[in-house]
Parts: structure tokens; sequence; C-alpha cells
């Protein structure tokens, strides 16, 4: 008899209010959409689901990454301060505004990461989900591409230094540089980023010829993707180069970013995925049977963003609902965003012309990788 795998979601109680200035677009009320799909769904009052509050990273795990000098600046802007030496460490940029509660938001989604990571090393839960986290852009002294505090390296650190090996899948839309820049000469860290091509999209790098450095030479995957890319082709660079490499690596713990800024009609990018590719990709990893730390990255569509979250979730959780809900569910009607036929997206292929051209690159991407990160793993 197979157990039910436990799964806690983390949330910021009494810290709610918390949010970016109106009119950015990181929505951090995403979380609360996921939650009401989730309850509607059933989800939250299954035994194996426990929600859990997180507290704010303190000073000192926050260290461990980020420099001291960025840090008290970074503080003083949360607490709404200004001052002109704050641009030159990405702080008050329009991408990372100052706002009173940026430091706590952020020490948060950290606090919130890193509690998720313990409790999978402590075999106390085997997939954690915190969907405020995966701030892969933020470096040691400098925040962008709205992020201001990196708790994707902040988790795979810890996890390592406990001496586990960590594949770090980072599907957000956007190449996580700031990632990749902390562990591109770590091999405990398998780092593995699909994302829009940094031909088309910040931050503008993230190619396929970044392997890794000295003893981290291969570990430090980049998977560029054409605009346009759809379900079929993403899939076929996920079957042929993520699961090989991650199956050859074989880890103790997966981390999983999320992002829904790969879907087609977000407004920051230029994909054409449906949430069926990342349902299929969380069914994969769910095979995989490793303990699963999922954090929700981008994604500027909120509720297309909160349907997709949900549906991997569920799939991670191997608990999709098998019936097709058509807008009556409970009593209660449910108009709005929500469509008929549940929580899948139409499927899209692209065809023609476009299609060909996206074949082509993916053949040459994957070609790429099968001559020069295939041997390195003995594959
Ligand atoms: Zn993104």
């Amino acid at each position: 008899m197979s157990t039910r795998r436990r799964v806690g979601l983390y949330g910021y109680e009494g810290y709610e209010d918390l949010t970016y200035p109106s009119g950015h677009p990181f929505r951090p009320e995403r979380a609360r959409m996921l939650l009401d799909i989730l309850r509607r769904e059933g989800f939250l009052s299954r035994p194996e689901v426990e929600q859990r509050t997180a507290s704010p990273a303190p000073r000192a795990v926050l260290e461990r990454f980020h420099q001291v000098e960025y840090l008290d600046l970074l503080e003083r802007a949360g607490r709404g301060e200004f001052s002109p030496e704050m641009l030159a460490y990405g702080i008050g940029s329009e991408d990372c505004p100052i706002f009173a509660g940026l430091f706590e938001l952020a020490s948060l989604a950290v606090g919130a990461t890193l509690a998720g990571a313990r409790a999978l090393a402590d075999k106390d839960l085997e997939v954690a989900f915190n969907p405020i986290g995966g701030f892969h852009h933020a470096g040691p002294a400098y925040a962008e591409g709205f992020c201001y505090l990196n708790d994707v390296v902040i988790a795979c650190r810890e996890l390592a230094d406990r001496g586990l090996k960590v594949a770090c899948l980072d599907l957000d839309v956007h190449h996580g540089n700031g990632t990749e820049e902390a562990l591109i000469a770590d091999p405990r860290v398998l780092t593995l980023s699909m994302h829009e091509s940094g031909k088309t999209l910040y931050p503008w790098g993230g190619f396929e010829t970044v392997l890794g450095v000295g003893p981290g030479t291969g570990y430090n995957v980049n998977l560029p993707l054409p605009e346009g890319t759809d379900d079929e082709q993403y899939q076929r660079v996920f079957d042929s180069i993520v699961m090989p490499l991650v199956d050859r690596f074989a880890p103790d713990l997966i981390l999983f970013e999320m992002g829904m800024d790969v879907l087609n009609g977000d407004p920051l990018a230029h994909l054409r995925l449906t949430n069926n590719a990342i349902a299929e990709i969380a069914e994969e990893l769910r095979k995989l049977d490793r303990p699963l730390l999922v954090l929700g990255g981008g994604g500027y569509h909120p509720a297309n963003t909160a349907r997709g979250w949900a549906l991997a979730l569920m799939v991670l959780c191997d608990a999709e609902p098998v019936d097709d809900f058509v807008g009556l569910v409970g009593g209660v009607f449910l108009g709005s965003e929500e469509r008929s036929g549940g929580l899948r997206d139409m499927k899209l292929y692209a065809g023609g012309p476009d299609r060909d051209s996206l074949v082509a690159e993916v053949d040459r991407l994957i070609e790429f990788h099968r001559e020069h990160l295939f041997p390195l793993f003995g594959l």
C-alpha cells in the first residue's frame, strides 16, 4: 500500500498585507487565489495536507549569502527610507522599488523556503510548497528582476551543507541568473534552468554554452528556448536533456521552481505553453519519488498562475481531481475566470513555418547538450 506524500503549504499568516506597490507586476496575493482554488478542489481538507506558517529568516541566515552593507540598506528601504547609494545595489529601481515592509516580505520568502527545505531534510514532509518563493535573480549585493533576497541559493546551500545532493530545476521563464552565479562552481547542486532565450528576454543571459566552472563544470545546465515554444517542444527538451541528467545525478532532493510566466498570455514573456506541459513535468517528477521543495517563482497573469500552480501541485501529490467540474461545485456557481473543464488549459500547438523553425532550434539545443554535457555524466 502506498502512503500519501505529506504536503506542507507555507503561508505568511499575519503578514498578508505586505505587497509590492500597486501597479507592480509581482502580486503576492496570487497565493491567496491559489488557496481558494485548492480549497474548492478539496485539496486543503486532505489529511496529508498541512498549512504551515513561516517566519522571516533571521539576519544571520541572510548573511550566509548576502553582504552586510546590502542587507543594511535593504532594511532601511523596508522602513520606507531612501538614500541615493541604494540605487547602486539595485534598490529603488522600477523593478525593485522601495516600499514599507519589503524587507519583511523578502525575509519571509527565505524563511518559508528554508522551513520547507528543513522539513524535507528532516523527513517531516515529502512535498513543501512556498508559492511566494523562488527569487532567483537576487545577487549577494544586488536586487534585480523583482528579487531582493535569494531564497533559492540559501536553501540549496543549506541542503548541500547537510550532505544532500540537490537538483535545482528552475522552469521560470526567466533565466535564474542569481542562482547560476552563486552555484556555478558547486557540483553538489545540479542547476537546470529552462527559460526563454536571453536573446529575447531579461536577464539576457543563460545560454547553453555556460556549463559551470571548475569542479562545477557540467553542473550548470541552461536550456534557452525560442519565443513561441509550445508544449510539445518544451516537453521534448525536458525528456531529452533534463530527465536523463537528473536520473544520472540521482538527487536526494529536488527543488522545483514552477514559475507560471511560461504560460501563453503572460504579459512579460513570449512562450506559448499551457499548464498541461507543467502538469506533465510534475507527473514525471512525482514518479521520481524524491522529496520536493516547490517554489512559485514568477507568473504575471494572476488567475492563470494560480490555476497552473494548483494543477501542478495536485499532480505532484497525485491528487488531481478526477472529475472535471463544469462551473457548479458544492452548490456555488463559479463564474469569472474559472473555465468549464476544470483546471487544465485548452491545448495549443504551433503550426506551419513557426513549428519548423521551433523544431530546428530545439533540435540544435538538444544536440549541443548531447555533445558537450552528456559525456561529462557518462551518458
Ligand atoms: Zn520569471
